[in-house]
Parts: structure tokens; sequence; C-alpha cells
């Protein structure tokens, strides 16, 4: 991975950070304040303390066996679902601002072998947001019209305007994973992405959106489990297809397709971040710790009210 532009700052917190208004004028209404979002940082003990994820850097060596897939030590579920319940509170809290502050936008990217759990990330922490602030979009093989035009054209599209999160489920790493692994462009036109996306989300990153990429990592064995109760259990046949036991099949291709595309696309400004997720509860945890902590790091902030409305309210009772 290119390491230039590794130190400069994800985003730029500047232009919000104090006041603009005299403090001393905030009596009136209540308005003239920059308030942040409500709610206090979720304080973590003992175990869940170090329970956290951490970006992919360069010169890492990737893991993605059994272990990888597992915490080891994790605490009893009770206690990491509490404290999710905790996150996601506070990441509500957070998300009302961050829409009304309306500096960035926030992209979450989500990939992962079949039956990961991709969805159940969707349900689970997404779910907690405000509707109104998130979209969800997801990424299957692409239609006539979008193989017409260059491959991120379809994701550009539905990047997150500011204020709003997204959530992709599946996205323009298929185009260096299932593209890669199914053999379905030449090798020079794939391996050339990986430079095209770091350039793409860079351009991002400089436009004001927040990029976070996990990728859900489950182990043979639980994809198995997973893949078998999808057979089993009638409300769940529909999610099995076909290329399902395909895709299984080319298992150590994935995990060298994944390897290449999280230490060469994992950057400052969109960093990667693999998720052990053979157990939901910790994927959960993991997942919306992350969220907070970069929402808390952009501090969102109320807008004042409009000087203009201000004046034309003046006798308003
Ligand atoms: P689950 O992970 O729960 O099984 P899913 O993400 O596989 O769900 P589906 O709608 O069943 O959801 O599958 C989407 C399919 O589209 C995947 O097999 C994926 O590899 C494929 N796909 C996505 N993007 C591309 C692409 N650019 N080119 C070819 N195939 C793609």
């Amino acid at each position: 991975m290119s390491d230039d532009n590794r130190d400069e700052p994800l985003h730029d917190e500047s232009s919000h950070e104090k006041p603009s208004h005299d403090e001393g004028a905030a009596h009136e209404r209540g308005t003239h304040t920059r308030v942040k979002a409500s709610g206090k940082r979720v304080v973590l003990d003992g175990d869940l303390k170090s329970l956290r994820l951490h970006a992919v850097h360069a010169d890492d060596k990737i893991k993605l066996g059994t272990k990888a897939a597992r915490v080891e030590h994790a605490p009893p579920h009770a206690e990491i679902e509490e404290a999710t319940q905790r996150l996601l509170q506070r990441l509500m809290s957070l998300q009302d601002a961050f829409h009304a502050d309306g500096r960035h936008a926030l992209l979450l990217v989500l990939q992962g072998r079949d039956a990961s759990g991709k969805d159940g990330v969707v349900k689970s922490v997404s779910g907690a947001f405000n509707p109104s602030g998130v979209r969800v979009e997801s990424f299957g093989a692409p239609t006539a019209l979008e193989l017409k035009h260059d491959y991120l054209w379809r994701v550009h599209q539905v990047v997150p305007s500011r204020g709003m999160i997204g959530v992709f489920n599946r996205s323009h790493y298929e185009d260096v994973l299932v593209v890669r692994v199914r053999e379905l462009a030449p090798e020079d036109t794939w391996r050339a992405r990986y430079k095209q996306i770091n350039a793409f989300e860079r351009m991002l990153s400089d436009n004001g959106v927040i990029i976070r990429k996990c990728m859900l990592h489950v182990s043979r064995d639980e994809q198995r489990e997973r893949l078998l109760a999808r057979l089993d259990d009638p409300r769940k046949n529909w999610k099995f297809r076909e290329g399902d036991l395909e895709d299984r099949a080319r298992w150590d291709a994935y995990t060298s397709a994944y390897t290449e595309a999280l230490s060469t696309c994992s950057t400052k400004w969109a960093p990667w971040y693999v998720v052990p997720s053979d157990d939901k509860a910790v994927r959960n945890f993991l997942i919306a710790r992350m969220l907070v902590e970069t929402l808390e790091e952009l501090s969102p902030v109320y807008p004042p009210i409009d000087p203009a409305v201000r004046e034309a309210s003046k006798d308003f009772a």
C-alpha cells in the first residue's frame, strides 16, 4: 500500500470547533451555543475495555484462519450485549447531531463471505439509527446497464450525502473479489482496480466522506453451520443460492483475494477492519464501538439558528 498521506488528518474539524457567537448571549432561548450530542461517553470496564477493532496496516500479516474469526476470553454474552445496548443508545444520539451538523457523510462498507452476517449487522447495528438519516445499499451482480459503465459508476451514485450515513452491503470491493475469483475480468483489469479504489476513496474522503470498512470474518465451520441452517429453516431457505456452494468451494481463492484487498486498500482515509464474526454478539459490539468512536472523534454539533430566522422571529411569542 502506498504510504503517502498516511499522516494527514482524516477530516477537517476546524470549522465548527468554537462557537462563532458570543456565548454570553446564549441565554436567549439557548440557541446561540453549539450543542453537542446528548448523553455521555460509554465507559467500558474489565475485559470489554480492550475488546476493540484495529485498523489493518500495510505491513500487518493478515490472518483469515479459524482463530481470527473468534475472540479469546471474551466476556460473558450478557455483559457484551448490555454494553452493546449502551453503545447503540450513544450511537443514536451521535447520529442525531451528525445528521443536523451536516459537515460530513459516513460510509460503512460491509464485506464478507456468504452468511458472514452482513444482514445481521445492518439489522442490529444500523437499526439503531434514525431511518431518515441512514441508507442501506446492497450490491448484487451488476445489471446490463451497470456493465456498460465503469465499475465505480453504480457505487458513486449512492455514496451518502453530508449528514447521512450509508451502509454498503457488499460494495466496489466485489470488483476485486468475486471478479478475481470467478475470473470475470482479466487479471490486469482487476489488478489495476486497487489503485483506482484507493484514489476514489481518497477523493470521497477529501470531500467530507468518512469511510470505515469492515470485513466480517467467519470460519469455515461457522459458515457451514449457518448455510445448513438456511437449508433446514424454512424461514431461511430463500437466502440459500446455488452460488453459495460454489463460492464455498473457492474458499482459499477468496482468502487470497480478501488478503490482498485488505492490505492494499487499507489507508489512513479509508481503513479496513477485520471483524471476528463467528460470535454475533462480539461482532455487533465491535462494530458499534468502532462507529461510536468514529462519530465521537468528529464531535458533531447542532448548528446554531440562522441569524435571518432569529431576526424574523424577534417578536414571535
Ligand atoms: P449473504 O451473504 O447473506 O449470502 P449476499 O450478499 O450473498 O447474501 P445475494 O443477493 O444473495 O446476497 O448475492 C449477491 C451476489 O452478487 C454475491 O454472490 C456477490 O458476489 C455478487 N456480486 C456483487 N457484486 C458483483 C460484481 N461486481 N460482479 C459480480 N458479482 C457480484
